[in-house]
């Protein structure tokens, strides 16, 4: 059996001609002889009257406390609406459909309500399903707890979902259908002539997405990556193939220039800059800086320690309580609130001189301050103000030449 997983994302499954597209990608699937599995997410964004947010709009209309447990049951609502509308659209045009929720498809998870991490996929009631050749519409971002609890899986699960199920039944290709034609050069939302890639490797959309791409979730690529399963991001909405992720070996054999220079530029908003300085004699204060926000659960970010301080960003949501801490430590925090990380991102640039000379002349000609920068071999990070957001990142996609 061949097996392909298709994922629609809410803004593909949104409106009725919304999902018309993807019931075309459906059929093309099926005439292409694959047994097919559709993992659906809620329908539509913030607003739209189906979406999760929407759904929770109404614990805060009803008395504003619910537990996690039964949160989770509310939000796993979306998707089994979008589940169902999918299946009596095929079944109304005579596609032999079955719409399952994440349990009933063999999802397993821990307990962790709202961020539960898939354990397991029981998949002997979905190959006798693929087997007997219907459609298996599956619920995203959903399982079960061991006791049967319904669990989510936390922001862009859907993705993951999808994954997890592409490897567990060793699926050809999972394909998640969105509303841009694959992964680009550059947020489309703040870069107009950002470029679809044809082709990027685990490595760099994992890169992408963990700076602030969020096309498709890292976790969805870890789960791919694992198990070497191909994943095509594609556009609900056209034709197009889109961006092929997989391993190096599978891109070199189709003839994927290895390594360029820079793949694209990310960013990711809402941080802050905190910096501490050493005052004379206060030798252990970068110990005690990272240990007090350690124990206090605050998620550090572009670590700076240099012998006269510290320099690193927290989200917006910690400066107040990263900067409580400090001062009952006895030291003066400064911050910077509502900066953005930009992230120039490239296997390439391991070892090539002039990256970071490009990076700081593109901001400059913009007279764009860069409070910070860090590197690894596959990213240059540098903080800027939120409100130099579309300056730095349109400035650094220009410099490198990423444009269509
Ligand atoms: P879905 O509902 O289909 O899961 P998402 O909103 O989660 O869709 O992801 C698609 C969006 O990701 C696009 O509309 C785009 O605005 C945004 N995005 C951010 N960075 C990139 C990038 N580098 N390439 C493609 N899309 C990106
Ligand atoms: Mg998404």
């Amino acid at each position: 059996m061949r097996i392909l997983v298709q994922k629609f994302g809410g803004t593909s499954l949104s409106t009725p001609e919304a999902r018309e597209h993807a019931i075309k990608h459906i059929r093309r699937a099926l005439e292409e002889q694959y047994a097919l599995v559709v993992v659906v997410s809620a329908m539509g964004r913030r607003g739209e009257p189906y979406a999760t947010d929407t759904l929770l709009g109404l614990i805060d209309a009803n008395g504003g406390s619910l537990a996690s447990r039964e949160r989770d049951l509310l939000m796993a609502c979306g998707e089994t609406i979008s589940a169902a509308t999918l299946c009596a659209m095929l079944q109304s045009r005579g596609l032999d459909a079955i719409a399952l929720t994440g349990a009933q498809a063999g999802i397993e998870t821990t307990s962790e309500f709202g961020n539960a991490r898939i354990t397991d996929i029981r998949t002997e009631r979905l190959l006798a399903i693929l087997k007997e050749g219907k459609i298996a519409i599956v619920t995203g971002f959903q399982g079960a707890a061991p006791n049967g609890d319904v669990t989510t899986l936390g922001r862009g699960g859907s993705d993951t979902s999808a994954t997890a199920l592409g490897a567990a039944l060793k699926a050809e290709y999972v394909d998640i259908f969105t509303d841009v034609e694959g992964v680009l050069t550059a947020d489309p939302r703040i870069v107009g002539d950002a470029k679809p890639l044809d082709q990027v490797s685990y490595m760099e959309i994992c890169n992408m997405a963990n700076n602030g791409a969020k096309v498709i979730h890292p976790r969805a690529v870890e789960v791919a990556m694992e198990a070497d399963i191909p994943v095509r991001i594609r556009s609900t909405f056209s034709d197009g193939l889109g961006t092929l992720v997989a391993g190096q070996s599978v891109l070199r054999g189709k003839g994927h220039v290895q390594d360029r220079l820079i793949t694209g530029i990310a960013h990711s908003v809402n941080v802050s800059q905190i910096q501490v300085h050493a005052a004379e004699g206060q030798y252990d204060l970068q110990l005690r800086v990272f240990k007090t926000m350690a124990e206090n659960g605050i998620s550090v970010d572009l670590i700076n320690v240099n012998p006269s301080g510290v320099a690193y960003t927290v989200y917006d949501t910690e400066t107040e309580r990263a900067i409580g801490l400090l001062k009952r430590l006895g030291y003066e925090p400064q911050a910077v609130k509502d900066c953005t990380k930009v992230s120039v991102i490239g296997g390439g640039m391991n070892g090539v001189p002039g990256v970071m000379a490009m990076i700081i002349e593109a901001l400059t000609e913009e007279e764009v301050g860069i409070l910070q920068s860090a590197d690894s071999n596959t990213t240059i990070w540098v903080l800027v103000r939120s409100a130099d957001t579309v300056k730095a990142v349109n400035a650094l996609h220009r410099k490198f030449q990423l444009h269509a």
